[in-house]
């Protein structure tokens, strides 16, 4: 019987990162995900390379003779996705250390193959039971093997973000390449860790079990923005049918195309390819541009996404070009130096003024509050202050992981930014210290390796029971409900 994948795709920013360095592929023949890392190492370039050159495995297979092998077909793209890695980082050392993990499914019409590097994850759901098919490349799996872990402490473990395997353009990249089983009935999943941290396979099997494809794709979306979502979110759903089920190969709805059609992207793939020819990114990140729409797509190969990054005076290419998911931005802090060198002969007015424009959100004293400047310091000199405060948010209040990310201070783009920071910081405050609107799962701390230098945090679980470090007080919900916690408000004007 001829099968073919019908499929929707995916992508959420979560709801504490700024950007999104997911990228994410769902074709009639290719499903991909690909997780960025990597600090102003650009991890959104790592995952848009490596999603791009897998693209055409899905574009091209109609012609391509029947017989031939998925693996090595998945294998020489992902080869050719590292060389590219790594010539972008040789072109600007400044990207070291940028890299992506990357999963993704080929079906040539009779075999599918499987390519799996890092920790994002794929999984099947058949006669409605979840099998997760790849096997975490970290740490902590490592350790589980190894007999000396088991999979409930490496669920909690503090390292359990480090990744020992990715694409990063150092050496011959070592996928996990097997072929597949596959039957007309089968579900497949492919996420980033930012649902498989936030929910555990109970969860997805059940949001999986029963529904149709898109209802479960936007089920798993959502049950992830209720645990939290601390990390970008990314999942590919495909049903496994019989080709002849299938009646046109028209569009049956946003973000699904079926046989014949060319697939969609979504993510940091979408919003970068996209960037020239669009300013509408969101709706197209997140639920998928169709690929052959995007400008940059065609043609270029995987040269695409690194193009819009050489020319770096093009504000539209610095627009798009890749942030740290915090701290402060190398192009700022260069910006920073330089305006201060400037502020010797012009006596400091020029640095002085640019700072005054940056905003971050941070802890003053216990209280969330919008600071002026920016977060680090220059030896002696303090170059932030309390823009404002936001009244009734005590960060205490916080689940862990959002007070984590608080002591780092989360940057923000400008001060409209900062209050939306400060308001997403309310919402997830005031729900965690209202009974019944509990979490699914457990929040996980945002991937590894995502970061310059940042080590993996430790955070403890905030669902019930934990062994939380600041225990909430219990008080009977009242439907009016200002929320259990002393100090806190969840109307925003207040105070
Ligand atoms: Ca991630």
């Amino acid at each position: 019987m001829a099968l073919t994948l019908r499929h929707v795709a995916r992508s959420d920013v979560g709801l504490v990162r700024d950007g999104n360095e997911d990228s994410g592929y769902a074709g009639s023949r290719l499903l991909a995900v690909a997780d960025g890392m990597g600090g102003h190492a650009a991890g959104e370039v790592a995952s848009a390379v490596a999603v791009t050159a897998l693209a055409p495995l899905d574009r091209e297979s109609g012609d391509r003779p029947t017989n031939e092998d998925p693996l090595e077909a998945l294998a020489a793209a992902i080869h050719t996705a590292n060389q590219e890695i790594r010539r972008i980082v040789e072109a600007d050392p400044a990207l070291e250390g940028m890299g992506t993990t990357l999963t993704a499914l080929l079906w040539t019409g009779s075999t599918l193959g499987l390519a799996h590097i890092g920790d994002s994850r794929a999984y099947r759901l058949r006669t409605g039971r979840l099998e997760q098919i790849t096997r975490d490349h970290t740490y902590v799996q490592s350790l589980v093997d190894a007999g000396r872990l088991s999979a409930a402490e490496a669920d909690t473990h503090p390292q359990r973000n480090l990744m020992l395997r990715a694409l990063d353009g150092r050496g011959d990249p070592d996928p996990d390449l097997v072929a597949l089983d596959v039957r007309a009935g089968d579900r497949l999943l492919l996420c980033s860790d930012g649902l498989s941290g936030v929910l555990n396979d109970a969860v997805i099997e059940k949001a999986l079990t029963g529904s149709d494809l898109t209802a479960a794709a936007e089920t798993l979306v959502e049950l992830a923005l209720k645990g939290g979502a601390p990390d970008n979110v990314t999942i590919v759903v495909a049903d496994v049918i019989a080709a002849d089920h299938e009646p046109d190969g028209r569009s049956s709805a946003a973000g699904i195309r079926t046989s014949g059609a060319s697939g969609v992207a979504v993510g940091a793939v979408a919003e970068q390819l996209g960037a020239a020819g669009s300013a509408a990114a969101d709706p197209m990140t997140r639920e998928g541009a169709p690929w052959d729409t995007l400008p940059d797509a065609t043609g270029l190969g995987p040269g695409g996404v690194s193009a819009l990054l050489a020319d770096e005076d093009d504000p539209e290419a610095l627009r798009y070009a890749p942030r740290p998911p915090r701290g402060l931005p190398r192009w700022r802090l260069t910006g920073l130096l330089v305006l201060l060198v400037l502020g010797c002969v012009l006596g400091g007015y020029l640095a002085y003024a640019w700072t005054q424009r940056q905003y971050f959100v941070g802890d003053d004293a216990g209280q969330v509050a919008v600071f002026r400047g920016v977060s680090q310091e220059l030896g002696p000199l303090t170059l932030s202050s309390v823009y404002v405060r936001a009244p009734g948010l005590p960060v205490e209040a916080l689940p862990p992981v959002y007070r984590d990310r608080l002591a780092d201070t989360i940057p923000a783009d400008d001060l409209d930014d900062a209050h939306n920071t400060v308001a997403r910081l309310r919402a997830r405050a005031c729900q965690a210290n209202t009974p019944d609107e509990g979490r699914v799962g457990q929040p996980a701390v945002p991937s590894v390796a995502s970061g310059g230098g940042e080590p993996a945090t430790t955070t403890e679980p905030d669902s019930g029971g934990g062994p939380g470090p600041t225990p909430l007080p219990e008080t009977t919900p009242s439907p009016s409900a200002e929320p259990a916690f002393p100090g806190l408000s969840c109307t925003e004007a207040s105070g």
